[in-house]
């Protein structure tokens, strides 16, 4: 597979992202194979620095300032120096993406998109597989070497039947031809690749990775959230026709590796998504709790003293904590996964945990965001208070990602079959 050059951005774009690749930062020239372990301190200090690049980016309303911080950091590019192991790979990306959320949960939200295909690629263990194995290895090495980001679009569009999908392939040359949208793509103009997937005519389902850049035949389209989500850059994609070569398919037809790829990308994915939504929650615990303690009732008694309003943040801390630890469960039972070859059934198991994460954290998030506001009043949507943008985009956690509806009544059903659930072993 010729994954270096097949992989490379085509066009530079001016601003900020580009500029980092461009920057000379020894930091790029590293070989995968050489990527130290991050210390803790350093993921820590790195964090620091993207989430204060985000907050100026985010006051001068140009996201290219904390694309190019972000790339020139190690965070992208965590999975790199995980690759002898996957331990606490996950739970950092979740860290990431939820202190970042803690700002902007729309800029969190495309972040987070990057994270779960990458990681999901980079951990997944297909050693019967060879060809699957030297073109996911090649990618995940692409990723890391040339500092990439990744985009990815599930092919679905708005039509009258749900899980409708818009494009489709067929076989050309050797290669694939593609056609059709997708109405939903985040980190669209960030993104170097796009990963997508498809149904090949006559063969089935596929999954591809192409450049996103440089190919005016996949055209990204304007902005499918153009108010509240806007950050999260996320967009219409619709392929011109473009000629995929053969190797921009990681996997065509239906087969055992396809629905283990699809189902522990999908984990990845739940695992991950509620992050941005809770780092809201969390920012709006720290506001409410720097609130009840500046402010005064008219009898001059702090807020935070009065034993109703200890009580109503003592319910959001819990909940909180508990939505946290449930995600850190998923998180790791990831990773632990990840350290073998888990069989369908294994990775259906830590989708539905994933699932569950999410649909509980996500609500949790929004509740908590919204309580939040009604104790802070009106000064929530005053001056530069990030309430009113949580506000504003904590709403968007429960939309994302699975359909609640199909999370629920997965549970719902295996709650009422035959096999005992109360006593399931979890
Ligand atoms: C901010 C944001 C960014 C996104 N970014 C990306 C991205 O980068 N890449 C990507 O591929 N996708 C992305 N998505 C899409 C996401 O992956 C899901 O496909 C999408 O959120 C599903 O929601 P929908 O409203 O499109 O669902 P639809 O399938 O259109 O469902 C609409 C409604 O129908 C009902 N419904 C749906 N299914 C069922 C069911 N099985 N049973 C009962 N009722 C049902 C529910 O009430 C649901 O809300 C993004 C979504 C959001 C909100």
């Amino acid at each position: 597979m010729r994954a270096t050059s097949a992989y490379r951005p085509k066009g530079e774009r001016g601003g900020g992202a580009g500029g980092a690749r461009r920057s000379g930062d020894s930091r790029r020239a590293r070989r995968i194979e050489d990527r130290p372990r991050l210390a803790a301190q350093d993921f820590a200090d790195q964090l620091a620095r993207c989430a204060a690049a985000l907050e100026e980016a985010l006051a001068s309303r140009d996201l290219s300032r904390f694309y190019a911080a972000f790339r020139a950091s190690e965070l992208p590019f965590l999975l790199g120096c995980h690759l002898e192991g996957p331990h606490g790979l996950a739970w950092r990306c979740f860290e990431v993406v939820h202190r970042l959320g803690s700002i902007s949960p729309a800029v969190a939200l495309a972040v987070e998109n990057h994270y779960y295909v990458s990681c999901a690629l980079a951990t997944f263990p297909s050693p019967d597989d060879s060809v699957l194995e030297a073109r996911r290895s090649s990618l995940v090495r692409s990723i890391v070497d040339q500092r990439l980001l990744v985009a990815n679009t599930n092919s679905r569009i708005h039509a009258g039947k749900l899980g409708t999908l818009g494009s489709s392939a067929r076989v050309e040359d050797g290669g694939y031809r593609v056609s059709g949208s997708a109405a939903y793509m985040s980190l669209a103009t960030e993104g170097d690749l796009v990963f997508f997937l498809t149904r090949v005519e006559t063969l089935g389902p596929a999954i591809f990775v192409a450049p996103l850049r440089g190919n005016p035949r996949i055209e990204v389209g304007p902005l499918l959230f153009p108010d509240a989500m806007i950050d999260s850059d996320t967009r219409q994609v619709v392929f011109r026709e473009p000629l995929l070569p053969a190797e921009s398919a990681l996997l065509v037809g239906k087969s055992d590796a396809l629905a283990r790829l699809t189902a522990f990308q999908s984990a990845w994915h739940q695992a991950l998504i509620l992050a941005p939504f809770l780092g809201a929650a969390a920012r709006a615990l720290d506001e409410a709790r720097r609130f009840l303690r500046a402010v005064a009732s008219p009898d001059g008694k702090p807020l935070a003293e009065l034993d109703g309003m200890i009580l109503d943040v003592g319910r959001m801390a819990i909940r909180y904590r508990a939505a946290r630890s449930f995600a850190h469960s998923a998180c790791t039972a990831l990773e632990a996964a990840a350290t073998r070859r888990p069989e369908l059934p294994e990775i259906t198991e830590l989708f539905e945990l994933a699932c569950a994460s999410k649909q509980f954290g996500t609500r949790c998030a929004e509740a908590i965001v919204t309580e939040v506001r009604r104790i802070v009043g009106g000064r929530a949507f005053t001056g530069a208070s990030v309430l009113d943008r949580l506000s504003r985009e904590v709403m968007f956690g429960p939309l994302g990602g699975e359909v609640h509806a199909f999370i629920e009544r997965r549970y719902g059903r295996r709650m009422l079959g035959d096999d005992d659930f109360v006593h399931n072993d979890w």
